[in-house]
């Protein structure tokens, strides 16, 4: 797209309300476009449409009209959520009208720089550590995008010496053109969201969408450890800072020694081994190493957040900030709810709570990064997917308890992992009666010193509003226990 004030006096569509909507129909609004909103959701469930019409914005809601996007439309901001399917998309797409979403437009906008962050999984964590760690450095950072406020909304508050720290989804990435982050960060890439991409090739063209626009003047924080994410580094134009849990690197932020692959610290083995986390910068910079902390002082546990460490060390690095001023707000650093929280003890079990792992991948993460034996709780929405990519961690379960539409599939994986105590709960009168009993019946199979965790491998839709109802009611049925 262009400069957003170029739009001035034509048709600009937003189609999706939510706050993401509101705040780029309120920015084009502000910038004289004719600015239509669209949301197929009644009015009376946009209580947002108020304030946008008060402005003298036109919004249409309960359905998408015919000649929504009509000749004179130039641009359509779609909410990142609304499938390429939709009518008023692929009306869009017949007549050559550009599709963007809100990040495309707040890039313009923004007098600061942006680091951006997308991947499978960690987005959050990572996000939220980059905006702690800059903040202990005196940069004004401000965390924004899928994580929250509108990125529109904080390229408007940002100080023009400040950062903006951005979580991306691969659904925000898609609707963009020129959006080009001064630090990108790629921290893995699994199989997820293909329903909405329509395979996998489209979902890691759209996350790769992070570097089309970089130069050898921006950076690029690459997961190492991760295939394909060193595939997609082979053709970024943007100078590159990988990290490595596994791997000494030339150039990069790793650990010292590395972690062994497929090793893991519940096996006994590696437990004496004290770890850092070390940056060694370009031959140019003097290539030295530089200690940040030892890797037991992080204050989020497992060895996936380690990988969102380093990465959110490799981004602030980059951006300038001083190594030595790091170490203590990733000590303070407890990560961020509903991933993987400790939420109690009851008879000497311990509860977790890890419903944000809504795929196989962030699952198997949180099983290894606990010590002890797991009783998990886990299933919910089928995305059509087998699971048998849990069956290696399934093997390290001492009891599984599956709820939600994916119960009989996890039930099956676990039989085959040849796990003996596996408990089905079918659907009791509502969803939290039905959690509160998978809860009940977890307690009743651990035995003092383990561990009950809530990862479900699964969305939460099928059952909950969202995986924060999930995560609460699971905290609350642990605490009631
Ligand atoms: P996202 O925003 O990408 O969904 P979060 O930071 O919210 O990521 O973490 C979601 C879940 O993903 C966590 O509960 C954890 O189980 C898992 N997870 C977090 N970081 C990683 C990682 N680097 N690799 C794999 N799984 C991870």
């Amino acid at each position: 797209m262009n400069h957003p004030s170029t739009y001035r006096d034509k048709r600009v569509v937003v189609l999706g309300l939510a706050r993401s909507g509101v705040s780029v129909a309120k920015l084009f609004h502000k910038l004289g476009a004719h600015v239509i909103v669209n949301d197929k959701k009644d009015r009376e469930s946009c209580p947002e449409a108020d304030e946008l019409t008060a402005l003298g914005i036109s919004v249409l809601c309960g359905y998408h009209p015919e000649d929504l996007i009509n000749d004179e439309t130039v641009l359509l901001v779609k909410n990142p959520g609304i499938p390429y399917t939709a009518d008023p998309v692929q009306q869009a797409l017949n007549k050559g009208v550009e599709i963007i979403t809100e990040v495309e437009a707040a890039y313009w906008l923004s007098p600061a720089p942006i680091i951006g962050i997308t991947g499978s999984n960690g987005k959050t964590t990572t996000t939220t550590l980059i905006g702690k760690l800059l903040e202990a450095s005196g940069m004004k950072p401000i965390v924004a995008g899928n994580i929250g406020l509108p990125l529109c909304d904080a390229v408007q508050d940002v100080a023009e010496d400040g950062w903006i720290v951005a979580e991306l989804s691969s659904f925000q990435l898609k609707g963009t053109s020129a959006f080009r982050p001064k630090v990108a960060l790629l921290l893995n890439l699994a199989e997820t969201h293909l329903d909405y991409h329509g395979g996998m090739a489209d979902y890691v063209q759209s996350k790769t969408k992070l570097f089309a626009n970089q130069t050898n003047e921006d950076t690029a924080v690459i997961n190492w450890d991760d295939p394909v994410c060193r595939e997609i580094a082979q053709n970024i134009p943007a100078k590159k800072l990988p990290f490595s849990l596994y791997e000494r690197l030339e150039t990069g932020v790793y650990i010292e020694p590395p972690y062994v692959k497929d090793h893991y610290d519940n096996a006994g083995s590696e437990q004496s081994v004290i770890r850092s986390i070390v940056y060694r910068g370009s031959t140019e910079a003097n290539g030295e190493e530089v200690v940040i902390m030892p890797v037991d002082d992080l204050g989020i546990p497992g060895r996936h957040n380690a990988a969102n460490a380093l990465a959110a060390i490799a981004a602030c690095l980059s951006a300038g900030a001083a190594p030595e001023l790091l170490a203590e707000p990733l000590t303070f650093f407890k990560g961020v709810e509903h991933r993987l929280e400790y939420v109690c003890e009851r008879s000497g079990v311990k509860y977790y709570n890890d419903s944000k792992a809504t795929n196989a991948t962030a699952s198997t993460m949180s099983i290894r990064s606990l010590k002890g034996p797991i009783v998990l709780v886990a299933g919910g929405l089928d995305r059509g997917s087998d699971y048998l990519e849990l069956l290696p961690v399934f093997k390290e379960l001492k009891a599984l308890v599956t709820l939600g539409e994916t119960r009989e599939k996890l039930a099956h994986v676990a039989e085959l992992a040849g796990l003996s105590k596996v408990q089905v709960v079918n659907a009791e009168k509502d969803a939290e009666s039905t959690l509160q009993q998978a809860v009940k019946q977890a307690a009743a199979l651990a035995e003092p010193g383990d561990i009950v965790l809530l990862s479900p491998a699964c969305a939460s839709w099928d059952m909950f509003a969202s995986y924060e109802q999930r995560g609460s009611i699971f905290k609350q049925s642990a605490h009631t226990l």
